[in-house]
């Protein structure tokens, strides 16, 4: 009795640990999981070989038993909430890392027997043992590894569709081959009796119940939500160390006006076109608003500089939440903007009234005055089929928008109509 309670308490202590390693992997990485999987690797190959364990009705366990289980069980867990790319990378790495040990100790074995230390009495017949059992045991990972994926999805189909049932089936079957074939290698290399064969099986059946109703409470309470957050650095030693996350940051940032957060003039110049030719392939409008602060040199007059940069700022958040999400804002100059849009009229110009109205009804502490927007609006192929003739139309409608008191939007068409039935004959555009 007390050796299987002995087990159960370490089959909860390495749930636990390994959950948790599992739960934070977004922010700490997974290869701080992969690393832990391979540590204990060895002292399992080591405890099934040396350190048995005595349950009820006479039957005895390797010590390695739950640990074994355990591994599979969060290999399997990887694969559930990870891909198999995931899951293939440890395991390549295990084999890897073995066939090297044990590489490495055959040179060391060409040295032959070690210096004699007073007290040292080195065991090479079980250095040998174990380089051999530690190859089989990660070959037969490897096997055990494509079967229980290859088991969880069939089961899934045939069986049961059941998470814990999936699970617990998958475990049981892999683990009965497994310990079949092990125990082979044990037998044959260390000379493990018979009895540990069943022993070892039924710990092993009794360890795969506990991982699988484990794994579904956890899948079920902790994994409900995708831990999606970005990699974050860690608070440690290493993140003082390495450059890294400074980097990914400064890649994010590129291309980012960095005081509104808006994309910059380089990437309108890139994706401005693109969209465009994208937007004709598709037979989809478009549209280009140019929206230019009023009467600006104002407020950096009266209120000076940083004050005027805040408005920018908050002009173009107010433009950032007035805007649809697929639509696409730029800063095009000290304080223009460019919105790109799919959208043709009078859609464009609903959504430029929208943005221009949310901008005055925005209000400014310490300032005396409302800030307010005009925007030119110039659509695509209309008023240009080209990106250049598109934005210099939008500027020539911002202009005369601005002429016609300012706080107002004006269609490029919308002119050309006007000077249309001024000059009583119809223009190229
Ligand atoms: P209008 O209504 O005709 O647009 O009048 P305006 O005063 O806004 O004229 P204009 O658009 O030409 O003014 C732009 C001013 O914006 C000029 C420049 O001093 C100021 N400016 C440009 N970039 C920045 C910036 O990053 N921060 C601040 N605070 N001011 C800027
Ligand atoms: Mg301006
Ligand atoms: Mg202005």
């Amino acid at each position: 009795m007390y050796g299987s309670f002995i087990l159960l308490v370490q089959a909860a202590v390495y749930l636990v640990a390994m959950a948790g390693i599992f739960r934070v992997r977004r922010t700490i990485g997974i290869g701080v999981f992969y690393c832990i999987l391979g540590a204990m690797h060895f002292l399992e190959t080591y405890l099934a070989a040396v350190f048995f364990i005595e349950l009820p009705f006479g039957l005895i366990s390797p010590g390695s038993t739950v640990m074994f289980t355990g591994k599979l069980a969060f290999f399997l867990l990887l694969y559930i909430k990870e891909d198999a790319e995931s899951m293939r990378q440890p395991v390549y790495g295990l084999l890897y890392g073995n066939v090297l040990m044990v590489v490495l100790a055959l040179i060391l074995r060409f040295y032959g027997d070690p210096a004699t230390l007073p007290g040292y009495n080195p065991d090479l017949r079980f250095l040998d043992q174990m380089g051999l059992l530690m190859l089989w045991g990660t070959f037969l990972l490897y096997i055990d590894l494509l079967a229980i994926v290859i088991l969880y999805e069939r089961l899934g189909v045939w069986v049961t569709r059941t998470l814990l049932g999936r699970i617990f089936l998958s475990l049981a079957l892999v683990l009965s081959f497994d310990q079949l074939s092990f125990f082979m290698g044990l037998h044959l290399i260390s000379g493990v009796p018979v009895s540990a064969l069943w022993g070892g099986w039924i710990a092993k059946m009794g360890a795969s119940a506990f991982f699988s109703l484990a794994l579904g409470l956890y899948l079920r309470v902790c994994e409900r939500s995708e831990p999606r957050d970005p990699p974050q650095a860690v608070a440690d030693i290493f993140d003082r160390l390495t450059y890294r996350h400074r980097y990914e940051q400064l890649v994010a940032r590129f291309g980012k006006d960095p005081l509104t957060g808006a994309e910059d003039r380089g990437q309108l110049e890139a994706k401005g076109p693109a969209m465009l030719q994208a937007a004709l392939a598709i037979g989809r409008p478009a549209s280009l608003m140019m929206i230019d602060i009023d009467h600006f040199k104002a407020i950096n007059d009266r209120h000076g500089h940083p004050e005027g940069d805040r408005v920018i700022q908050a002009v173009a958040g107010t433009i950032g939440r007035a805007k649809r999400a697929e639509d696409q804002l730029f800063r095009y100059g000290g304080e223009e903007f460019v919105l790109l849009c799919a959208e043709a009229q009078p859609g464009a110009l609903i959504l430029a009234e929208r943005i221009r109205r949310a901008v005055e009804d925005e209000r400014h502490e310490g300032l005396e005055r409302q800030v307010t927007v005009s925007i030119g609006i110039a659509a695509f192929p209309i008023d240009g089929r080209d990106f250049g003739t598109l934005l210099r139309q939008a500027d020539a409608a911002l202009y005369v928008a601005k002429a016609r008191g300012r706080n107002r939007s004006l269609c490029a068409g919308e002119l050309r109509s006007a000077e249309r039935t001024a000059s009583g004959r119809v223009r190229p555009s």
